[in-house]
């Protein structure tokens, strides 16, 4: 076939797609991300996604749930809301999922976000709250982040099988939702489905060899990403890149480029906290770009 099966995403290739201010720019126009994360039990998950979010290129983030408290304490930036998603204002894009739970708020939320037509990258416990039918139908493009263990319950298999044949498995979720997906883990993988698969009902619709574009291979992670509250971190900057305008093949595999250096930068051979990945961003995106 012509069309290989992997591709390692480049350090230039994530240079030419990291969004810049231009000075026209204002902060709607360079995009505003909204991120629904937390719960009274993971309050951090909001805070570490809202991190991510801030450091995404986005030029605003707003923050919806229960964690508003403890976003605005450590984030004073953020624009906080109550009440449902779709009450929230001008959003460009919306990260979804982490920390959420799983109570009656956090179902409604996820709902409302996908019935949204804008893009939408869904993970953690947003990934145990969607139904299949709900994201292949979506007209705006849909991200979904799972780690091994929830790409396998979303296949219905064990997470070991996800674990023997990663490279299967996200092409499968992708195929099945219609959706563009990150799987994460030691070797992080980026997956869209065939063009115009977004509807395919059949379920053995797994697309022929080439008809997809090819798996991206992010070259940057490390183990010491396995780490509580790193995918998080990871939650909000692909999200922020996904308002900023980037496709969400684009913006899931820049974001793990650059999760996977920070780590590195703030890292060099010691333990890091999710926390440390994203005060890291920064100099991981200079170091793209530079
Ligand atoms: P989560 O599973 O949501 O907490 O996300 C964990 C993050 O750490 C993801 O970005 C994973 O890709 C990354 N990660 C976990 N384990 C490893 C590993 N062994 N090597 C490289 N990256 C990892
Ligand atoms: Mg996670």
């Amino acid at each position: 076939p012509s069309v290989p099966e992997l591709e390692a995403l480049q350090h230039a290739d994530v240079a030419r797609l990291l969004p810049v201010p231009v000075g026209e720019s204002d902060k709607y126009r360079r995009g505003v991300v909204g991120v629904v994360a937390g719960s009274a039990r993971y309050p951090g998950a909001a805070v570490l996604a809202v991190s991510g979010a801030l450091r995404g290129g986005a030029g605003a983030v707003r923050y919806v749930g229960p964690g508003g408290e403890a976003v605005l304490a450590r984030f004073p930036e953020t624009l906080v809301h109550e009440g449902p998603p779709s009450g929230a204002g001008r959003v460009q894009a919306w990260a979804v999922g982490p920390g959420l739970g799983d109570g009656s708020w956090a179902a409604a939320a996820v709902a409302d976000v996908l019935a949204a037509d804008v893009p939408v990258l869904v993970d953690a416990d947003g990934l145990r709250l969607l139904a299949e039918r709900t994201v292949r139908e979506r007209t705006a493009p849909t991200l979904l982040t799972p780690h091994a263990g929830e790409a396998a319950a979303l296949l219905g298999v064990d997470r070991e099988e996800v674990e023997a044949g990663r490279l299967a498995a996200v092409r499968e979720l992708a195929a099945r939702y219609g959706a563009t997906v990150l799987l994460k883990g030691s070797t992080t993988l980026v997956a869209e489905p065939a063009s115009g698969s977004a509807s395919g009902s059949a379920s053995g619709s797994a697309s022929e060899p080439g008809a997809a574009p090819p798996v991206r291979v992010n070259p940057t992670g490390t183990p010491w990403l396995a780490t509580a509250g790193s995918g998080d971190v990871l939650s909000g900057l692909a999200g922020s890149l996904l308002a900023a305008g980037l496709p969400a093949r684009d913006a899931a595999s820049a974001a793990a480029y650059l999760h996977g250096l920070s780590a590195r930068l703030a890292s060099r051979g010691a333990p890091v906290a999710a926390d440390d990945v994203a005060a890291w961003l920064p100099e991981a995106w200079r170091n793209v770009v530079g």
